[in-house]
């Protein structure tokens, strides 16, 4: 029974094995510390490093929103008011804010459909074809021509 047991390392937050944790420790604690904002381990000699690469204070560029540098990247893809959308119809990129309007006055656009020769909105596109009637451009007639016949 000589299976190899793993002990969990609170300096550096991962699992060692146990017969390498007396070395481990003393490395750990000696090479790594815990950055004092995250709670993450840094490197001791990268330390100030990291402070200045995750923790400086920078602001959203879009919305001018203050936060740390780390949560910049999730903010600008995730959470930023005025983050860049692509309108579907259009493919054009508008921040957030302007896109909602946007697409009401783009989706309303018509486009010719060269199968039934009618004018379709492009926000109704999607359905379209289902809507789609080549063959049978005239109105709405509900005649239903019953060939079933009793004999
Ligand atoms: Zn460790
Ligand atoms: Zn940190
Ligand atoms: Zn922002
Ligand atoms: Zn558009
Ligand atoms: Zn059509």
């Amino acid at each position: 029974m000589d299976s190899e047991k793993l002990v969990f390392c609170s300096h550096c937050n991962k699992e060692v094995a146990k017969a390498n944790y007396d070395l481990h420790e003393p490395h750990c604690m000696r090479f790594l510390c815990k950055c004092p904002e995250c709670d993450d381990t840094v490197p001791r000699d990268q330390l100030e490093e990291h402070k200045t690469e995750q923790h400086a204070e920078v602001q959203c560029k879009m919305c001018h929103k203050k936060m740390e540098k780390r949560d910049l990247l999730d903010h600008e893809r995730d959470e930023c008011p005025k983050r860049p959308q692509i309108c579907e119809f259009c493919q054009l990129e508008l921040p957030m804010g302007a896109l909602t309007e946007h697409r009401v006055s783009c989706g309303s656009r018509t486009e010719l459909c060269t199968d039934c020769g009618r004018y379709v909105q492009l926000k109704d596109q999607l359905d379209h074809p289902q809507n789609c009637s080549p063959h049978s451009q005239t109105a709405k007639d509900e005649d239903t021509t019953s060939s079933d016949s009793d004999g």
